[in-house]
């Protein structure tokens, strides 16, 4: 190992320390004092691996390595360092953390990089504390929208002066963006966040793309009765309509087995809501992601069909609203492949593997090449402070992303 195992651990367990609940849980919100104690550990780490450190008027922290010619666009590395509520060490903390082992691993081995290298840990990438996430790296693409500032917290605090607080200056948004071009690639590394590297014994996973969601808001109509009186034949139960689409949305999303493809409703509303009144209406929501779009376009054909002979059969009605429709984004060849020639030097088998959750990689896509690496989760579990990954797998990633580097410093 290149990397120092040791100083990597050490770095996580001071990080877990900030915003500490229970014994393993993290409670970091976006822009608070909480987040800004991070900031500052994290930054008294940037400049000890010679960076140069500041943070931006989106809340975001950047330590910037100057390279031979800072006239090229930037080497991008990062995460986020905000946590959910009752979440865990490791969700983010990573991406920056072992980041920052890489650039230091370069400055003792005395390599100078052509171009200049950036960590960011982007603010508010979880998105809970005013309900839409990926600010800091939407915003310094100047992908903001209309209204994000006027947005509150469950305390009534706007988006607006919880940044002023932070000490951000809101006029000058323009100051914080990069210019198209500016930046050269973007690098990721973060837990998995699902079981499938757990399931497979394997530490290390090589990121193809982060899915697109479909989200649905699917609402049946019926006609209400008493449920003691109403023959069978006769019914027109909006209930039992949603109860079969939800079993199709599963029974489409599984249908090859093996493939990413998830299919989930996860809330659903009955109205009346009466034991002994037959549903007259059911809104529920549909979750529709899947890396390859193709495929995704020809499952929502399927449930719609689904959902027009389940509607018909049952005497009901219904409307679709669209609420999200994202393509997938797919990682750069390129990338994958030098990851996977650094995963082969230490002798690992890294399977390639699809990002259902998003991550800030997601807005950089838009930007740059992307390449994420992914690390194995006990039994997938995250947001949660049971979340956890083993020091040995992420200084295995960490060693991945220094050769990754490497790899892309020497590319020109
Ligand atoms: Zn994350």
């Amino acid at each position: 190992m290149k990397i120092n195992t040791k100083r990597l651990q050490q770095h996580f367990e001071s990080m877990s320390e900030i915003g500490k609940i229970g014994e393993t849980g993290t409670c970091r919100p976006a822009h608070t004092d909480t987040e800004k104690k991070a900031f500052t550990i994290a930054a008294g780490w940037m400049k000890d691996a010679g960076m140069k450190t500041r943070i931006d008027n989106f809340g975001n922290l950047i330590g910037r390595l100057e390279g031979k010619d800072s006239t090229l666009p930037v080497l991008m590395m990062g995460s986020h360092l905000d946590s959910q509520p009752y979440g865990g060490r490791f969700d983010g903390v990573a991406g920056v953390l072992c980041a920052i082992e890489a650039v230091t691993t370069l400055k003792e081995n005395g390599i100078v990089p052509n171009r200049s290298i950036e960590i960011i840990s982007f603010a508010d990438e979880e998105g809970w504390r005013f309900n839409k996430g990926l600010f800091g790296s939407r915003g310094i693409l100047g992908k903001l929208e209309d209204g994000e500032l006027s947005r509150k917290d469950k305390d009534g605090i706007t988006r607006e002066q919880a940044l002023k607080d932070f000490g951000c200056d809101i006029t000058r948004f323009k100051d914080s963006e990069y210019a198209a071009g500016s930046i050269y690639c973007f690098l990721e590394l973060h837990i998995e966040q699902g079981p499938v590297l757990d399931i497979a014994n394997k530490p290390i996973g090589i990121v193809t793309g982060i899915s697109g969601p479909l989200w649905l808001t699917v609402k049946l109509k019926g006609v209400a009765g008493h449920t003691g009186s109403v023959p069978m034949p006769l019914r027109k139960d909006a209930l039992l309509g949603a109860a079969e689409i939800i079993v199709a949305v599963n029974e489409i999303a599984s249908q090859i087995p093996g493939d990413p493809t998830v299919g989930t409703v996860a809330t659903i509303n009955v109205f009346p809501a009466s034991r002994n009144i037959i549903a007259e209406e059911v809104e529920f929501t549909i979750d529709l992601r899947d890396i390859d779009l193709d495929r995704r376009h020809r499952y929502e054909k399927q449930l719609i069909d689904k959902i027009n002979a389940i509607t018909e059969k049952r005497g009901l009605t219904y409307s679709i609203k669209e609420d999200t429709n994202s393509e997938p984004r797919y990682c750069a060849d390129w990338i994958k492949n030098i990851i996977k020639d650094n995963c082969i030097k230490l002798s690992l088998d890294a399977p390639e593997l699809m990002s259902g959750p998003f991550h800030d990689s997601l807005a950089l896509s838009y930007a740059c090449d992307y390449g994420m690496i992914f690390i194995r989760c006990k039994d997938g579990i995250s947001h949660n402070p049971m979340e956890y990954s083993s020091y040995e797998d992420l200084a295995l990633g960490t060693e991945i992303l220094y050769g990754t580097v490497l790899d892309i410093l020497d590319k020109k």
